[in-house]
């Protein structure tokens, strides 16, 4: 339920609003517009009377909301969230973001060369995985704490913010000059992971698993943000469908899909959608023209020879002109996307 309160509305007011609400349980999150506050009510709001809500002098309009998902709900928050990483980078609300680095953290040259790399042609972010969710126990499992070591050793160097995955709660103490937290597909839906991030002040990057709705997706937001954590940021990476020609199916439309049902920033990772690097430039276009908050792709020096994910790495040269042309194609794609 949300309570959508008069221009003006007097501050005491709202705030015995807010307190008869929590005596009934209710928590209350407000949302301060240019104009108008946006109370979004979390909790059993079966108890709440709207006739009572509605004569309040002070209320415009009180609304139910369908949807499962609250915080995460555009109607609870109209405008864009705007996620500051570092106070040097933002996501979402008009920022365009370019994440770029390597499947896996593998040596130190090869992290800080990527690195400085991306960053002169246009990276935001750096990224790098530690600890590696691969299909099969034999295959290279990551260089786990000491490839978090390695990404640090390039955030000094470069001054980019990092970015890496997690794949249980008991990594976390070692992500602690990690900038964003990735939760990757196979994740999506490990509640007790998503809950303990909810604690944590460090955004979250939240990529959609293999086989999940777009619902299911804001479902597992909203177990972050309703811990208190606000910080989130949504990835597409692809979907499995019955198609085989690409490693999974780039959900393009989910862009403007979730710009209508929520306020978080959507980033795009065409790497893992497609499994062909020869594919990730026009997916990153396609998605970029689409409207999404950014992108994020895999860069590698040496792809025959990366020890993850070399198919679908983009050599830095390529990544040069793919930055570039990302930038100069945002500036339309942003405009016609309001
Ligand atoms: C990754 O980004 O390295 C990764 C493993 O991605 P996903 O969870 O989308 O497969
Ligand atoms: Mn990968």
């Amino acid at each position: 339920m949300v309570i959508i309160l008069k221009q003006n509305a007097d501050k005491n007011k709202i705030r015995q609003l807010e307190e008869r609400l929590l005596q009934q349980n209710i928590k209350v999150r407000p949302t301060e517009g240019d104009k108008q506050t946006i109370l979004g009510l979390i909790g059993d709001t079966t108890v709440v009377d709207i006739d009572t809500l509605l004569s309040l002098d002070i209320v415009e309009n009180v609304k139910r909301i369908q949807e499962p998902y609250k915080a995460a709900n555009r109607k609870f928050h109209p405008h864009d969230t705007v996620v500051r990483i570092n106070d040097t980078v933002s996501v979402g609300g008009g920022s365009f973001t370019i994440i770029a680095g390597p499947c896996s953290v593998e040596s130190v040259p090869q992290i800080t060369g990527i690195a400085e790399s991306v960053k002169k042609s246009g990276a935001n972010i750096l990224r790098g995985g530690a600890f590696k969710p691969r299909t099969s126990p034999y295959a290279f499992q990551g260089m786990r704490g000491e490839g978090l070591k390695l990404l640090s050793e390039a955030k000094k160097e470069t001054g980019l913010p990092i970015i890496s995955e997690i794949m249980e709660i008991n990594q976390l103490p070692l992500f602690s000059d990690v900038d964003i937290i990735q939760v990757g597909a196979r994740n999506m839906q490990n509640f007790e992971l998503l809950k303990e991030l909810g604690h944590q002040d460090k955004p979250i990057l939240l990529k959609r698993g293999l086989a999940n709705t777009i619902d299911e997706l804001l479902m597992s937001a909203e177990y972050i943000m309703s811990g208190g954590n606000n910080n989130v940021i949504l990835c597409e990476r692809g979907i499995r469908t019955f198609e085989t020609a690409t490693r999974n199916t780039l959900d393009v439309s989910c862009i403007p899909v979730l710009k209508q049902l929520t306020h978080l920033p959507i980033i795009i990772d065409p790497s893992h959608a497609t499994g062909k690097a020869a594919l990730v430039p026009p997916m990153a276009y396609a998605a970029t023209a689409a409207g999404a908050d950014g992108i994020m792709v895999e860069v590698h020096n040496d792809p025959p020879h990366a020890l993850c994910d070399g198919a679908q790495s983009i050599t830095p040269e390529t990544f040069d002109s793919l930055a570039k042309s990302l930038i100069e194609l945002r500036k339309y794609a942003y405009s016609y996307n309001q």
